[in-house]
């Protein structure tokens, strides 16, 4: 039987599977063999290994989930560890801003939270070891010579001068640098393994390099510092990590990680590689995001339009959400693309289910209700989520003068418009009907300014006792009662579709939506909203998913669109259904 290719959903998964809702996870099935062969005694220890060099994104929570959910799965352990080998590019912003989101996505590592540099010793003393075993020399080629000496994928590489050096030499010289003696970049120690190696990983790759640098944890202890690669698989060794989860790039490392390992005797965590996340109109790179905040394209890491966990948080995704959605897309061994439609479709489903809705008018158009008494206010009763009749009811105040949306008006309806227009009657939402009696206009610009309308006393609770019909429902705000806000709309950072792609030589800065973000004032929210706090999820009636923005301030409410009601993603699965049948 032939497995659907998760990582390929949109036309190909489709061609593949004829659907788009099996995931397939080929690690969990290596796994569930390893531990039905009781390898490693059955045990299952993994471990979410970031860099503290940046903020986590999306893609990021696959790999959490994926490193988590697998433990958990199978009774073991999943460890949060920090690779801080570079102190140039870390800091503790970063470990701070890790550990906020690996626990708001909801897992936990109980105490074991770890660090490389935890390890900076013992990394020293393996590489020591691996000098007396002749296995490793200081080398004093520049960076640039070593990259020349190296070769390419068609070249064999050639041999350092310092190749030979004895033992004796090779442990004095490590010494020094260690101690301090040499600088930055003048020597490093590499791994003598084989510079004709077809793998370019195992052309003695370096395994330390002289940095006089202040490390965030270590602070000046050391100056020379282990590479990612002289550090990773060692670390997971230490931490006896039976199944070492990474993505594809690694794959040609495994080689280098199993030759320390074995040279060391240390025990052998095994490395398995799966596909990135990647995402349409959307960068999941730390460096690209970087330079998207250093050149100020975003307001910062956590710009709702930044696909970062703390990014998305504040824009109002739920954790639940992003959880499902990596469940969904499954763990495949080659590279594809999701469309950015999958993920907001779970955002929208859990939302659905878990935000209470309210009235609020983002396009403020003033009617005055003609035959309804200037001094009167009524509290109709309004449902929190239809879904979950268990959100209970809430009392929204209706008086003559309102908010509607200016786009539930036109003075001149085109054919399929059923809201309101002059003549035409309405149904507001848990009031009365209300018919358009007429429309005011600004002189100069002939826009118009208020609209006015008769209610219908029989229509109370929206259904007429003489059973006509009206063909619209629409939202409205009592105007003396609306609490004001500012709205913030966003749509997709990127308005190209794979906006990493540079094969017109263009720079991805040049796909940057211009229209990401649209900002409103002066929009009218139900009065339930007053002194809504930070994270607070709504469905505002037929305009969206919306949540309280940081910027939120009691006196200047701020709210973010998280999304519209519209559901790209339900629809395509629903085409789909129906082909089948
Ligand atoms: P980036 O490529 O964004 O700079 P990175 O790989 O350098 O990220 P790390 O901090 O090294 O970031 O990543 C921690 C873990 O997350 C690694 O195991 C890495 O393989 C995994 N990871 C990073 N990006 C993705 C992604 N897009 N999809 C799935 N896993 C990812
Ligand atoms: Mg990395």
């Amino acid at each position: 039987m032939s497995m659907p290719n998760p990582d390929m959903i949109g036309e190909d998964a489709r061609k593949e599977s004829g659907t788009a809702t099996s995931p397939s996870h080929f690690i969990k099935e290596l796994v569930r063999q390893d531990v039905a062969a009781n390898k490693n005694d059955g045990r299952v220890h993994t471990r979410f290994p970031p860099e503290p060099n940046g903020y986590l994104h999306i893609g990021h929570a696959k790999s959490i989930c994926l490193n988590f959910g697998l433990a958990a799965e199978f009774g073991g352990k999943c460890n949060l560890r920090f690779d801080d080998t570079n102190p140039s590019k870390e800091e503790t912003e970063y470990v701070d801003s890790i550990i906020e989101d690996v626990r708001w996505l909801g897992f936990d590592w109980e105490d074991r939270l770890f660090y490389a540099s935890d390890y900076f010793d013992q990394l020293y003393q393996w590489a020591v070891q691996l000098i007396k075993a002749g296995r490793a020399y200081v080398c004093d080629l520049t960076a640039e010579e070593i990259r020349e000496y190296r070769g390419t994928l068609t070249e064999p590489g050639r041999e350092s001068p310092y190749r030979g050096r004895s033992v004796e030499e090779n442990l004095n010289l490590f010494e020094r640098m260690r101690a301090g003696e040499f600088p930055d970049g003048s020597r490093t120690l590499r791994a003598k393994i084989d510079m004709a190696s077809p793998n370019l990983n195992m052309r003695d790759p370096v395994m330390y390099r002289i940095l006089h640098a202040e490390h965030h944890r270590t602070g000046g202890k050391w100056c020379i510092y282990p590479m990612y690669d002289f550090a990773h698989g060692q670390c997971d060794s230490i931490e006896g990590i039976t199944h070492s989860i990474c993505t594809l790039e690694f794959a040609d490392h495994r080689p280098l990680y199993d030759w320390f390992i074995e040279q060391l005797g240390i025990f052998p965590s095994r490395q398995y590689e799966f596909a990135r996340l990647n995402l349409t109109h959307t960068l999941l790179s730390k460096r690209k995001l970087l330079m998207l905040v250093h050149q100020g394209h975003v307001s910062g890491w956590d710009d709702p339009r930044m696909p970062t966990i703390c990014g998305i948080r504040r824009r109002g995704y739920t954790p639940e959400a992003i959880r499902a959605f990596c469940e969904r897309i499954g763990v495949a061994r080659t590279d594809g693309v999701i469309e950015i439609s999958l993920l907001e479709h779970f955002v929208r489903e859990d939302l659905n289910r878990r935000s209470p809705r309210v009235m609020a008018v983002l396009r403020p158009l003033r009617v005055v209700i003609d035959n309804y008494p200037e001094d009167r206010v009524e509290e109709l009763e309004a449902v929190n989520n239809p879904e979950d009749p268990g959100m209970g009811t809430r009392r929204v105040p209706f008086s003559r003068v309102l908010y509607i949306e200016r786009d539930d008006f036109r003075e001149d309806p085109p054919k399929q418009y059923f809201r309101l227009a002059p003549g035409r009657e309405v149904r507001l939402r848990y009031g009365y009907f209300v018919k358009c009696t007429g429309a005011v206009k600004d002189e100069t610009t002939g826009e118009v300014t208020e609209i006015h309308c008769t209610y219908d006393p029989a229509t109370r609770g929206g259904n007429a006792p003489d059973g006509r019909k009206v063909k619209a429902t629409i939202h409205w705000v009592s105007a003396a009662h609306a609490v004001e806000a500012e709205v913030r709309l966003y749509d997709h950072l990127f308005s190209r579709e794979n906006p990493g792609d540079d094969s017109e030589g263009l720079d991805f800065t040049s796909y940057l939506n211009p229209k990401s973000l649209e900002v409103l004032t002066g929009c009218k929210l139900e009065p339930s909203l007053a002194g809504a706090g930070h994270g607070r999820r709504y469905q505002f009636e037929r305009l969206g998913y919306f949540c309280v923005d940081s910027d939120s301030a009691p006196d200047h409410l701020v709210f973010d669109r998280t999304m519209t009601l519209r559901d790209t993603w339900a629809k395509i699965e629903k085409a789909l259904e129906e082909k089948k049948r």
